[in-house]
């Protein structure tokens, strides 16, 4: 069975004091009702991080830390960014690159994501590399033609180096269909579970090696995850509103866990 992966992306929500709350209760919550084996990622933002690392150091939780955002370059004259650097030596060990907001809101290319991609890369934080299409996009039939070049050109051309190609197994997608994020609508675990596929032949074909963990966004909660999660090509989920009470994204950690051990084929059965 592959592990399923089950993110909370808090983007602009919850001051260190408020991380730091509910890392101890979702800990009490996991002492108290053990989930099935997961990887848990918490991305709070960059004023929460230094408090996050503290306290799962202090409570000795196995959940990772990552960031929402990062910036390309290394160092320097960048007023108000953040770099690879400085996260990893918080303890960051991921990134969310290419999210849906900071490409609309905040004018990201798939280019500048590639340079984004590649710093983290280099600095050995681990990718949560996010791609979908709107819903203009998917009316007018374009949904794989637009993860197509969300993905070519944000990989580019450095990631077909040979060295690469034993990282990029390690990194995560998201697929977020972006209209599905924050609006309660979500296409359907069949036709996610599509997309899904061709993004893992697509890394498949172009780097003859395990296809990173995909995982699915957008409208993810305790009601939907067991649904997505019963599909094979489903990886696990990147969760926003519903990540920012810790009852519900425990929850959907318990459930998404369960369902997919559930589903793993037992033992030499094919
Ligand atoms: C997101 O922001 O990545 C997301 C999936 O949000 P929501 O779960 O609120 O749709």
């Amino acid at each position: 069975m592959t592990r399923p992966c089950f993110i909370a992306n808090w983007k602009m929500n919850k001051t260190h004091k408020e991380t730091e709350a509910f890392l101890h209760a979702f800990n009490r919550l996991s002492t108290k009702s053990p989930s099935d084996p997961a990887d848990v990622l918490i991305a709070p933002p960059f004023t929460a991080l230094s408090e996050a690392a503290k306290t799962l150091h202090e409570i000795k939780s196995d959940i990772g830390l990552a960031a929402q955002n990062v910036h390309n370059e290394k160092a320097g004259a960048f007023t108000g960014e953040i770099s690879s650097d400085m996260l990893c030596a918080l303890g960051c060990g991921s990134v969310i690159i290419g999210h849906s907001e900071r490409r609309q809101l905040f004018g990201e290319t798939n280019a500048l994501i590639h340079r984004k991609l590649m710093a983290a890369q280099t600095a050995g934080l681990r990718p949560i590399f996010c791609i979908g299409e709107s819903a203009e996009e998917r009316q007018a039939g374009q949904t794989w033609a637009i993860i197509e070049k969300q993905l070519s050109e944000g990989l580019g051309a450095d990631t077909l180096k040979v060295d690469f190609k034993e990282k990029i197994s390690d990194w995560l997608i998201a697929y977020e269909p972006v209209w599905a994020i924050g609006t309660g609508q979500t296409p359907s675990p069949e036709e996610t579970a599509e997309v899904h596929k061709q993004v893992g032949d697509f890394f498949a074909k172009r780097y003859e090696t395990v296809p990173p963990r995909i995982l699915y966004g957008g409208s993810v909660s305790e009601k939907n995850v067991e649904a997505f999660m019963k599909e094979k090509a489903i990886d696990g989920a990147l969760i926003g509103g519903a990540s920012l009470s810790v009852d519900s994204f425990f929850q959907i950690v318990a459930l998404g866990a369960r369902t997919k051990r559930q589903a793993a084929p037992a033992p030499n059965s094919r």
